[in-house]
């Protein structure tokens, strides 16, 4: 067995006038997350941390934010994209773990959700996705809810008999 770990970080800036994704779904919330495509900071995370372990560069490689195409994209729909190319490449996902850095929304009953539309996006079992929420105690940017962060790592794996 082969296995690879790759991590992932994203963060976007919080502005009235946008709804707030994350994790795939909407997220009732006075701001939302500012950003080319749905600006889903864990999605985003998510992918770099897919990408990264296979050593296949970041997102914005990918889905360029300068492309019209991906203006507004669903970023569950990139994730399809990302993984799609590990299956091509032989690996399938272990697990995924992740964190996310919001001084607002309580995002505490949310996490089954998110867990749940990421486990259909990847075809995963919910147990294989780690969510979590913190908030930054009102330090830094995201303590000052000007934006929200996202953290992950994913372990991905490949069956060496089938190499
Ligand atoms: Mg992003």
């Amino acid at each position: 067995m082969n296995i690879r770990i790759g991590n992932g970080y994203d963060i976007h800036r919080l502005v009235t006038g946008r709804p707030l994704i994350l994790g795939g779904i909407e997220i009732p919330h006075s701001s939302g997350l500012l950003g080319h495509s749905d600006a889903d900071v864990l999605t985003h995370a998510i992918m770099d941390a897919l990408l990264g372990a296979l050593s296949l560069g970041d997102i914005g490689h990918y889905f360029p934010p300068t492309d019209p195409q991906w203006e507004g994209a669903n970023s569950l729909v990139l994730l399809q994209q990302v993984h799609k190319l590990i299956l091509e490449k032989g690996w399938q996902i272990n697990n995924i773990d992740s964190v996310i850095v919001a001084e607002k929304p309580k995002l505490k009953p949310h996490i089954l959700t998110m867990r749940d539309k990421l486990s259909r996006t990847l075809n995963l079992e919910p147990d294989r996705i780690g969510i979590k929420a913190t908030t930054n105690e009102g330090l830094d940017a995201t303590g000052k809810e000007e934006g929200i962060a996202a953290y992950a790592v994913a372990l991905l794996i490949q069956d060496k008999s089938e190499e």
